[in-house]
């Protein structure tokens, strides 16, 4: 799960960063508006919790955007203006959940968890393609019901293969991704990860198409 954490004050993202992390999410931090839109063109994110008054731009701006983009992220937003117009300003902006400062740790992230689900649902929780079915919230992999136990590299490349199924993704957005596990990598790398999986899915009927120029993309034969 991918969270992104706009917010410019540098204590509370800290504070966001190790609790999330503790959940097991991989965070992204921006201090800033022009942080957050590089972030978001790299990245597909899970949920993005959004400060309001950043120094750049006004969050408002930044979620008008997201939305504008048709980016179907949920969006917790998260400010120190009080005031139900404030309220009602973001979530008609395209905001999913909204809380003010000072707010309880332990409820932005159950209500973080509750958006999550929420969008999920439309996609069941799982991804399956085939006799492939990925839980991305356990971070497992099923072939035909048994589970198959990848390293977490292979997992990375494999569960953004199924999210971006069926237009694909890009070479630069797996290495992207897999940079953010703590190392830089490059499109050999990515190579390599892939021909694993190939390798791996082949029994169960997955396969991974090259797209020239451009990527991957996973299909059930
Ligand atoms: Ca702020």
């Amino acid at each position: 799960m991918y969270v992104l954490i706009v917010e410019d004050d540098r204590l509370l993202a800290d504070g966001l960063q190790t609790a999330f992390r503790r959940e097991a999410f991989d965070v992204v931090h921006a201090g800033d508006g022009a942080n957050a839109r590089s972030a978001l063109q790299v990245l597909d994110f899970d949920i993005v919790v959004l400060d309001l008054g950043l120094p750049d731009i006004d969050g408002l701006e930044l979620l008008h955007e997201i939305r504008q983009r048709k980016l179907k992220v949920p969006v917790l937003v998260l400010t120190a203006r009080d005031g139900t117009e404030q309220q009602v300003m973001a979530l008609d902006a395209g905001a999913d959940d909204y809380m003010e400062k000072p707010f309880d740790l332990r409820e932005l992230q159950a209500r973080v968890r509750a958006l999550i689900r929420r969008s999920h649902a439309g996609q069941g929780v799982a991804l399956a393609l085939g006799t492939l079915v990925v839980d991305p919230y356990q971070k497992e992999v099923r072939i035909d019901g048994d589970i198959h136990d990848l390293p977490a590299r292979e997992y990375e490349v494999l569960e953004s293969l199924l999210l971006s199924t069926p237009r694909g993704v890009s070479k630069a957005r797996l290495a992207q991704r897999l940079a953010l596990k703590g190392e830089q990598i490059g499109d050999n790398a990515v190579e390599v990860y892939i021909h694993r999986l190939r390798r791996r899915l082949r029994t169960a009927g997955i396969h991974i198409r090259t797209i020239r120029n451009l990527g991957y993309a996973i299909e059930a034969r």
